[in-house]
């Protein structure tokens, strides 16, 4: 109700702005495209995780559903086993890193960018690639009306009218020099969770799994300047009444910074799908894992939520312990070692869920 009420009072006063702006996801302020990489920068030094602010036109028009629709669509119980630990014998590090090394050759990812529009094109023929051999999995570019940054969408087509997402942003931010112009590799954000999509899909195929439900992978563009991209399509898909039966992001995956290995996001998230996530990784990724804050919608789980969805979203390290490369020129695939064993555990916790969900 609280919240209603915020939303009235503030576009009855900014009926003519162009775009909204919050911190918190309740609080609106109107703001322009100009200003926006002035409050990005101020957000990013005060937030090391991704985002840390929206930015939405028209917030009056964004659902906030009751979850009710989807509680019929909930199984999370645990017993493919088989099928899972196939997939996961699959699962190459090698890959992984090849991909993250790759993925950050650009000089930037940036929305507006030149590069930024080239790598989602890149990204789309990639898993075009991948999948050429199947007949029932389409890729396309999701356009954005307001910036040139394609969001790549895949969807493995199903038996039933009911989906499953995984996604991650494909765009990268220098918040110390934002712009076109400024060198963003983005290599843990988020070229490592694109890598760990990407090698998801791979084993999918490689495997020959036939989902039951739709399984979609989203590559957003435009998270970094306020969740723009997941905002776009969560809401699209709720005024469609998309069935989804659960979001998984993937956001950061290759900084081994805490003591655990992986770190459910509880806030903004759903904490039955967070459970079962648990479960999952002591069943089949055999790390350790525990809770976290984020305190603000850090990623792009916010978008799903905030349209009543069920997300979830498992980071790399604790909030504070989080990369402090990310968002600066040093974002690279230099400091990671050679290595991609971090996000093993992402890939793997990604095709347990896809496939223990998929019931
Ligand atoms: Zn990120």
């Amino acid at each position: 109700m609280f919240k209603i009420i915020i939303l009235i009072f503030t576009v009855s006063i900014y009926a003519q702005a162009e775009l909204w702006l919050s911190y918190d996801g309740v609080n609106f302020e109107p703001t322009t495209e100009e200003s926006l990489g002035k409050r990005a920068v101020k957000s990013h030094n005060t937030n090391t995780y991704c985002g840390g602010f929206i930015v939405m036109e028209r917030p009056e028009h964004f659902l906030n559903k009751s979850l009710d629709q989807f509680f019929n669509l909930q199984n999370y119980t645990i017993n493919r086993e088989a099928v899972v630990k196939d997939a996961l014998s699959r699962v190459q590090e090698r890959r992984l890193y090849k991909f993250i090394e790759k993925f950050s050759s650009y000089k930037t990812r940036y929305y507006k960018s030149s590069d930024g529009v080239r790598a989602a094109k890149d990204l789309a023929k990639n898993w075009s690639e991948i999948t050429s051999t199947r007949s029932d999995i389409n890729v396309s570019l999701y356009k954005h009306r307001k910036w040139p940054q394609d969001s790549v969408v895949l969807e493995i087509k199903g038996r039933t009218n009911q989906n499953i997402i995984i996604g991650g942003h494909l765009d990268s931010i220098n918040t110390n020099d934002e712009g076109v112009h400024s060198h963003a590799p983005g290599a843990d954000d988020n070229a490592s969770g694109i890598s760990v999509l990407t090698e998801t899909l791979r084993v999918l195929v490689e495997s020959n799994y036939q989902p039951k439900n739709n399984i979609i992978f989203i590559a957003y563009a435009a998270e970094e300047v306020g969740l723009r991209g997941s905002l776009e399509i969560a809401q699209k898909y709720a005024k469609e009444n998309k069935l989804i039966k659960g979001v998984l992001q993937i956001d950061g995956t290759n900084y081994n910074g805490s003591s655990k290995k992986i770190v459910l996001i509880n806030d903004h998230t759903n904490s039955k799908q967070n459970k079962f996530l648990g479960n999952l990784i002591d069943r089949y990724v055999n790390v350790s894992w525990a809770y976290d804050t984020c305190g603000y919608a850090c990623s792009d789980h916010y978008a799903w939520t905030y349209n009543g969805f069920i997300a979830s979203f498992p980071a790399e390290a604790y909030v504070k312990e989080e990369n402090p490369f990310i968002h600066t020129e040093n974002d690279t695939v230099e400091v990671m070692n050679n290595r991609a064993n971090h996000a093993v555990y992402f890939t793997k916790l990604s095709l347990a869920y896809l496939i223990e969900l998929d019931k």
